[in-house]
């Protein structure tokens, strides 16, 4: 394995957080495993290396993990250590209408379809990476409302916030993050005109309470196509973007991707 280069940038990281693993080789895609799922890697020509990345949801529990990697398809597999931290994202109080906290029956159904068919979406992704190099900002705003913190809405904690919000005047222009095929174009009640895109190998990206929304579902984005506007649509307390990313299935900061792929090209 003196061969191989491999690198894992970071190696120790938070619940919630991400790391990127590159590695030189010669031959053919090296196959990972990360937490029981294998991890689709991009080969990078400019750096000549394969990138892809490894995350940990905000639930999963803190601890050492190994993480297997097969450099080719008939050596032995080498395990690296990986360390989850417990990771402390905060909290934030929202203050909401009642309406939009104790939902009726009819609108209880309504939110619980919405959940089905997001999850319906995750569980059907692009095998073979859309994405390449690094990850972009969809719009340029300052954060508004930091990912992972726990709600307290009207004093009751509900679900910690699953993406980042990002300050957006109505109607600022919105970009896709990566290349990736358009998954979900739907309103729903707490998102409000949401896009969710597919970027194939297990990662996805959501963008929330547009104004407006410029694509089409099975559309091919590539990074940076604008996508659509942002606005204040569903449940929200003012116009911003709220933007997350699946990874695996598991919600990780998209401003970590965003940084820690910096390096890529
Ligand atoms: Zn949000």
């Amino acid at each position: 394995l003196s061969t191989v280069d491999i690198t894992i940038t970071p190696s120790t990281f938070g619940q919630g957080e991400v790391s990127l693993v590159t590695l030189k080789q010669a031959t053919g895609e090296p196959q990972m495993i990360w937490l029981g799922k294998r991890i689709p890697m991009v080969y990078n020509k400019k750096n000549e290396l394969w990138a892809g990345f490894i995350g940990a949801d905000l639930t999963t529990d803190p601890g050492r993990y190994k993480l297997q990697v097969n450099y080719t398809s008939n050596a032995e597999p080498d395990f690296i250590p990986i360390t989850v931290r417990s990771k402390d994202h905060g909290i934030r109080r929202i203050t909401l209408p009642k309406e939009m906290v104790e939902l009726d029956r009819d609108t209880l159904q309504r939110v619980l379809r919405e959940i089905s068919t997001v999850k319906q979406v995750f569980m059907t992704p692009s095998e073979d990476p859309l994405w390449w190099g690094r990850w972009t900002r969809p719009l340029p705003g300052t954060i508004v409302s930091p990912f992972g913190c726990k709600n307290i809405i009207n004093d009751m904690e509900r679900s910690p916030h699953s993406g980042v919000d990002l300050k957006a005047a109505a109607g600022t222009p919105i970009k896709a993050t990566n290349r990736g095929l358009v998954a979900l174009v739907a309103e729903h009640f707490f998102s409000g005109k949401s896009i969710v895109i597919d970027h194939g190998g297990g990662i996805f990206s959501m963008y929330f309470h547009l104004s407006h929304i410029s694509v089409r579902v099975g559309e091919l984005v590539e990074k940076g196509d604008p996508i659509g506007l942002s606005g204040s649509s569903g449940r929200v307390t003012g116009p911003h973007l709220h933007f997350g990313i699946r990874l695996n299935g598991r919600r990780i900061n998209p401003l970590t991707l965003i940084e820690i792929s910096k390096t890529l090209e």
